[in-house]
């Protein structure tokens, strides 16, 4: 069955000394008390990995992310980064569409699905973010807007493909606003998108993708939000800059 699994995006946050005590706080917390097998991501800044995987060492529930990646080989773009290059230094994952990716570097589901099918040849695991603005959903057309992103970005890919990708879904009007949807919009976002997943390929493809809900998930609401039936953890911003309750969030699922 798909795992459960807490991812905490730092964003353009901490120094290196800062990040270090931030994941080492995390990897023992995370050791010490937690009593599932959900797998936890850290997903520093780039410049911080080869530091942050040095503290992660060979643990086997604490893996490494990026937060994006370019979808060409090598080559000239300066300031980019490769799928290579991150794993090279230890990376497993790699957030790929995060709205604030999309809204202020204009990336589009277009360029998602070449980054997606890029990481994925490169053994890179894309956690893919869809979701849609507020005027969308009180406009009633969050399905099909979101479906329309899994389907552009997606739905190019090999069944053995798919089935290595994390999908994150993140309503971007609960990002870093502390709004969060109700754990029943969420489950029934994660159930739409699920169905979505099982139409095009299969039951058990669309049975084994973890979806993880996205948006002010905090200690607080973190239990009631996992414990719908097909949501399967989260991606936690703003929370997760904070050792205890990033470790709290994980909890949820004891
Ligand atoms: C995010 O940036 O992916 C996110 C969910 O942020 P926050 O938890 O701060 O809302």
């Amino acid at each position: 069955m798909r795992k459960n699994i807490v991812a905490g995006n730092w964003k353009m946050n901490c120094t290196l000394p800062e990040g270090k005590k931030l994941a080492s706080e995390v990897i023992h917390m995370v050791e010490d008390e937690v009593n599932n097998d959900a797998e936890v991501i850290l997903i520093p800044p780039f410049i911080h990995l080869t530091g942050i995987q040095s503290l992660i060492g060979s643990s086997e529930r604490i893996f490494l992310g990026a937060q994006n990646c370019h979808q060409s080989k090598s080559g000239a773009y300066t300031g980019e980064v490769s799928a290579a290059m991150l794993v090279s230094c230890g990376a497993t994952y790699v957030i790929l569409g995060h709205s604030e990716r999309r809204e202020y570097f204009g990336e589009t589901d277009e360029l998602l699905s070449e980054k997606v099918a890029f990481t994925l040849e490169n053994n890179l695991k894309p956690i893919f973010c869809c979701g849609e603005r507020l005027e969308v959903r009180e406009a009633g057309d969050h399905e099909k807007f979101v479906g329309s992103q899994v389907e552009k970005a997606l739905f190019g890919l090999s069944e053995e493909n798919i089935k290595n990708v994390v999908i994150a879904y993140e309503p971007v009007w609960a990002i870093g606003t502390g709004k969060t949807a109700s754990a029943e919009q969420a489950q029934e976002m994660h159930a739409f998108i699920r169905k979505q997943i099982a139409d095009k390929y299969s039951q058990a493809v669309a049975d084994g993708i973890s979806i993880l809900y996205g948006g002010s998930v905090k200690p607080d609401n973190a239990k009631e939000i996992f414990s719908q039936p097909d949501v399967d953890g989260g991606l936690i911003g703003g929370a997760s800059l904070k050792s205890r309750d990033f470790t709290n969030i994980v909890k949820a699922f004891d």
